[in-house]
């Protein structure tokens, strides 16, 4: 909280300095960033614990969204285009990095190589919205949108263009965030070692949903590395996706079939190699509905703009708390999850009344994932 209260004053110091020159500037900002990528991570956790009615467990999630370019991501991107230049493998100038993304990987990914003098295009599918696809362009880089559905081995699926297109070109460099082990590494070094320091060694779970699964495995594998193995692991996942058919009901990666869903950024039409879930002690599986209505509770009562994976993770949380609750009214629990981006890239989207509509995501609308699951 004396932070929040700190950055304030610094805002109002720097307000009243511009208005008017003759105030004298007492106290200065508490930092000048050399650039966008020295303030990436060391998010404040933000407490959500009013969300459940379990008094013995509290909530806090990592505000991911505050990172410069609204997202978890630029941890990773930092991460892994600095690695593979200290390996020798890129040169600013001479490589042009591919990535293929989701969304969010490519906006950091752009604001990293506008930092640091690369070429960039960044692949997505027709799901990503209007608003991450404006940010991807806004750095200078191209961006390429390949068709959303398709099969995980099609050439054309959104994945496979970034190995074929740096195949063919030998200065581009593949970020590959589905295999690429600096992913959950950043992890490893940034977001877990903020989560213990931040709750002074007291987290007793840790709740992230994947898409390449970083988040979950790096973080997962340095909390239980030093609470010695007490940090319990939950993933939640949305319905549609894979990971949970293979997890819970163990179906082969070579048979598993994804469905379409809406939230953007979690789950996946197949097993990557970055997600590591012998970390993972549960999982659940959480629809659309659930994830976007909590997006609209966190951003309505919480003050909150986030996208639908942060509704995902909270909602996955609360459950979580009421069974600790029930279980173990006498025992004192923290969970900490993420609120890996900014509501600002679904203005279209999720807080947008008629997407909801037409989507059945309203309060008296029946969930047609629901009837999905029923039959
Ligand atoms: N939420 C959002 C909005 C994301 O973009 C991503 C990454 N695609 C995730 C969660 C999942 O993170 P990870 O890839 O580390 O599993």
């Amino acid at each position: 909280n004396s932070k929040i209260n700190t950055n304030d004053t610094t805002a109002e110091n720097t307000q009243t300095t511009l208005e008017s020159e003759s105030v004298p500037q007492t106290s200065p900002p508490p930092f000048a960033a050399g650039n966008t990528g020295a303030v990436v991570g060391n998010t404040p956790l933000l407490d959500l614990s009013r969300l459940s009615k379990a008094e013995n467990v509290k909530i806090l999630a990592k505000m991911e969204f505050l990172n410069p370019t609204g997202s978890i991501k630029d941890r990773i991107a930092l991460h892994m285009i600095s690695r593979a230049e200290s390996e020798g493998k890129i040169k600013p100038g001479v490589t042009t990095i591919v990535a293929s993304t989701s969304g969010n990987t490519g906006c950091s990914v752009a604001m990293v190589c506008a930092l640091k003098g690369y070429d960039y295009i960044v692949i997505t599918s027709k799901k990503c919205s209007e608003e991450k696809r404006g940010s991807m362009r806004a750095f200078g880089g191209q961006v390429i949108i390949a068709d959303d559905g398709l099969a995980a081995d099609h050439p054309e699926h959104y994945v496979n263009l970034e190995s074929t297109l740096c195949e063919q070109n030998e200065n581009y460099f593949g970020i590959d965030q589905y295999e690429n082990q600096h992913n959950p590494e950043a992890y490893y070094t940034s977001l877990g070692p903020e989560i213990w320091q931040q709750t002074r060694g007291r987290v007793t779970h840790f709740v992230a949903g994947g898409s390449t699964g970083g988040t979950v495995t790096g973080t997962g594998a340095y909390l239980k590395h030093v609470s010695d193995n007490q940090v319990q692991v939950l993933m939640p996942d949305p319905v549609g996706s894979v990971i949970f058919e293979h997890w819970a009901k163990h179906v082969p990666e070579n048979e598993l079939q994804a469905s379409g869903y809406k939230v953007e950024g979690v789950g996946k039409d197949s097993i990557p190699g970055t997600l590591d879930l012998s970390f993972v002690d549960a999982m659940i599986s959480v629809t659309d509905k659930q994830s976007i209505q909590m997006c609209q509770t966190l951003s309505s009562t919480a003050g909150a703009l986030v996208g639908g994976s942060s509704g995902l993770n909270v909602y996955a949380a609360v459950e979580l708390s009421k069974e600790l609750g029930r279980q173990n009214p006498s025992r004192e629990f923290t969970i900490v999850t993420v609120l890996p981006d900014s509501g600002l890239k679904y203005l279209s989207k999720i807080y947008n009344q008629t997407w909801c509509e037409e989507n059945g995501f309203m309060d008296d609308e029946c969930d047609p994932q629901d009837e999905v699951n029923r039959s």
